[in-house]
């Protein structure tokens, strides 16, 4: 069986964020269904030459704001063309205040089994300060929707955020632990340009951001909740199948604006602009990347490097030939030395020291 991921860009939302540079905007109801017609589509004519599904992502946007059924269509349409294996993981990210209790019964039924919040801070005044429509009642109340049929939860929290201190985050991280959710995502904030946060000035203070990460790190792990990949965290067996794909350099195929797919060893990229995609001649662009090069070996330690269970160097050397840990050696010894790896005879991990200079020993290996 070939393994796949499907990820589906639904970038519908009620308004936007201080923080959002996400392919994501306000539009009307007409646009939203012509573009679940132009996603069915899609879906359609794609041919998967034989995968078999093992997560769909559905994010977005919101996906939660979306209409009763609309989710199910789309469910519907790529189950007609493409086998899902027994365990698939499907996911929809969900807004506190757009889930609830007959949304909770309405994905369930659709087959939906995993949920991801976007719950960013539970100080209110947090979260108006950063232009997010819910309350960390709207959470709670949305949680309490989603036990009822969901034991597979996410909720993502932001580190950085405008006047944001070290006690709101452990306030946060409290809540979460208390309520004994499986999988936390914590993500430092980045200021993109045309956010409301970048007009306003805001940059967030990197060492805070560095010790707020360090208080996210002690408090999960000591609860059981690892990191598995340099901003994820779960109890075992709870980590995010879809996102694993991405890390493991797997396939996936995204459908919408701005989804991006790799398949049959060629990245491709969708219009970011909603009106373009919804034209009918767009083009993705898209780019060859040859299985055994130097731009696939690149990706492959970039991407095992962010997770904990690191490097492959068996399976390394077999797809891209040569001695990898012979071929470093002038690179790895004092990255070990010095205690920001860690080389067995399988594998190579960043250790704690390493997560927090990640970038730059990625650059090292890849002999920038
Ligand atoms: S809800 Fe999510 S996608 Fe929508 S504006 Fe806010 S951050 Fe962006």
């Amino acid at each position: 069986m070939k393994e796949l991921g499907v990820y589906i860009h639904l970038p519908f939302c009620n308004s936007k964020c201080a923080y959002c540079d996400f392919a994501s905007g306000v539009y009307s109801e007409e646009i939203k269904e012509r573009y679940l017609l132009r996603l069915k589509e899609d879906i359609a004519n794609f041919d998967f030459c034989g995968r078999t599904a093992v997560s769909v992502y559905f994010g977005g946007g919101t996906p939660s704001s979306l209409r009763n059924g609309y989710i199910a269509d789309i469910l519907g349409s790529l189950s007609a063309v493409l086998p899902f294996s027994n365990d698939v993981e499907i996911t929809a990210e969900c807004n506190p205040e757009t889930f609830t209790a007959s949304k909770a019964a309405e994905y369930s039924q659709a087959g939906i089994n995993r949920l991801s919040f976007g719950l960013q801070t539970d100080n209110d005044v947090l979260l108006a300060r950063i232009g997010r429509r819910h309350t960390a009642s709207d959470f709670f109340d949305a949680l309490s929707a989603a036990r009822v049929y969901f034991t597979n939860i996410n909720a993502d929290i932001m580190l950085g955020l405008p006047d944001q201190t070290l006690a709101d985050v452990e306030h946060t991280l409290n809540t979460l632990i208390k309520e004994d959710i499986p999988h936390i995502s914590a993500y430092a904030l980045k200021v993109e340009e045309n956010t409301r946060l970048f007009k306003e000035k805001y940059r967030p203070d990197d060492d805070l951001c560095a010790d707020m990460y360090d208080l996210a790190y002690d408090a999960l792990s000591s609860h059981g909740l690892s990191r598995y990949e340099v901003s994820n965290f779960a109890r075992r067996g709870m980590e995010c199948r879809h996102n694993l794909l991405y890390w493991k350099r797997r396939e996936y195929v995204g459908f919408g604006a701005a989804a991006h797919s790799f398949f049959d060893n060629t990245r491709t990229e969708n219009p970011r602009s909603l009106k373009v995609y919804l034209s009918s001649d767009f083009k993705p662009i898209s780019r060859y990347i040859s299985p055994s090069g130097a731009e696939a070996a690149e990706e492959t330690l970039m991407l095992a490097l962010r997770t904990s269970d690191g490097l492959d160097i068996a399976e390394y050397n077999k797809t891209f030939g040569g001695d990898f840990v012979r071929d470093n050696t002038s690179i790895l010894t004092p990255l070990t030395e010095n205690g920001f790896l860690t080389l067995t005879e399988e594998k190579l991990r960043l250790t704690d020291k390493g997560f927090y200079v990640m970038n730059e020993i990625i650059v090292r290996l890849l002999g920038g």
